[in-house]
């Protein structure tokens, strides 16, 4: 039995020899790669600054600790995302909130958001940030979550760790003219890979600085940053603020700088990919990702929603009945707050309607660029036959 997942790499010659230059040169960590592949994405993404990091989760975490959220602070995402789009802001000391997505797109719902808000005005409760998250690669409503933010005075870090590649009204998904701080992630699955990595891109330069700092212990060597009782000693360096080891390694960098030249690539063969299943779909008891006029998604990830009452399988049949055939479906996501950890919080089953009419219906199936014509049809096949009435 051939086994399809649900998304995978895909690594060249040109991939391999990079990483491979990088082990045979001087510098493993902390060379000239890294910087390099910064240059990269900050300049394919039209952003100012970009500060590489071990993954996607920690490049969120001092994206919170840049915008100094604390204890006391709250922080809203979606919860129809992967837990550590809320965890960066418990690590912070803060405490989460979740706004409920669209129908259409199954991003964070800017209408609910604007009701919350004005709720959480009143009680004087109103979020610190708003983690806004790209769902599948497709952009949220950034005009509206940004035009908010400017009522109501919050930040935004989007976690557009599905989305590098993608397009909001045109423009380069990452250039941050909606957001403070802008994530992505290059594990395995995504767009593209560095093996793990993650980056976050900002057009402040004291945002930059600031998490470029956190990642590297909170030390600095450059003398204009330095405290003035240190006498300029060609040893020195200081540690002028309490941060972590998030760095990405040059091997890491090695390969994300060479994945990203064929960004463009991958992303035009998922358009390819989604076309095919659009058709081949159609005619099927499930809906096929609607797609904003305003965006070009990069298709990180292929959701199809059942029509149960068309059907006489559940949720969990079709799953079952896909996986047995050694399609390796996925669930992108089970809303954040049901999660056991977020439960003892106090949050409870139904907290958000359409999250959860999502999650009862959602299945991620095959979406990789590497995917075959005659895979797809399987896939295809495959799920004719597990709604089949
Ligand atoms: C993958 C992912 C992350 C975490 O990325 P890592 O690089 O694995 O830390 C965060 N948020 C979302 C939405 C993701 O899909």
């Amino acid at each position: 039995m051939t086994i399809i997942p649900y998304g995978r790499q895909d690594i060249n010659q040109a991939d391999i020899d990079a990483v491979v230059e990088v082990l045979r040169s001087d510098f493993l960590t902390q060379g000239p790669v890294i910087p390099a592949f910064e240059k990269a994405v900050a300049s394919y993404c039209d952003a100012l600054y970009a500060v590489a990091v071990s993954n996607a989760t920690s490049a969120l975490h001092i994206a919170c600790l840049a915008l100094n959220v604390g204890k006391g602070d709250v922080v809203w995402t979606t919860p129809i995302t992967f837990p550590a789009s809320s965890n960066c802001a418990l690590h912070c000391g803060a405490t989460v909130d979740f706004v409920d997505i669209d129908p259409r797109t199954y991003n964070m719902s800017v209408n609910c958001l604007a009701e919350k808000l004005a709720q959480a005005e009143k009680v004087g409760n109103l979020p610190k940030v708003v983690i806004p998250v790209h769902l599948c690669g497709q952009p949220c409503d950034m005009e509206g979550i940004h035009a908010l933010s400017r009522h109501y005075g919050f930040k935004i870090i989007e976690d557009a760790s599905h989305a590098i590649g993608g397009r909001y009204k045109g423009e380069p998904m990452g250039n941050c003219c909606y957001s403070d701080i802008t994530v992505f992630s290059f594990h395995p699955v995504k767009i593209i890979t560095s093996g793990e990595g993650g980056m976050a891109l900002t057009n402040n330069v004291q945002l930059a600085k600031c998490m470029q700092l956190l990642r590297s212990h909170g030390i600095t060597s450059d003398a204009a940053d330095m405290h003035p009782q240190a006498p300029d000693e060609l040893w020195n360096y200081q540690q002028i603020g309490l941060g972590f080891n998030y760095r990405m390694t040059d091997i890491h960098a090695a390969l994300g700088l060479s994945q990203i030249q064929r960004l463009n690539e991958f992303v035009t063969k998922r358009h390819a990919i989604a076309k095919q299943y659009d058709q081949k779909l159609s005619s099927l008891p499930v809906v096929i990702p609607w797609q904003h006029l305003d965006s070009y998604s990069s298709f990180h990830l292929y959701v199809i929603r059942l029509k149960l009452g068309e059907i006489s399988k559940t949720h969990r049949q079709v799953f079952e009945a896909l996986r047995a055939k050694g399609i390796l479906v996925n669930l992108h996501y089970i809303p954040i707050y049901r999660q056991p950890y977020y439960e003892k919080m106090g949050f409870r089953k139904n907290y958000c309607p359409e999250a959860e009419q999502y999650y009862s219906e959602a299945i991620s199936i095959p979406m990789y660029p590497g995917l075959t014509g005659v895979e797809q049809n399987q896939v295809v096949a495959a799920i004719q036959e597990a709604t089949n009435v």
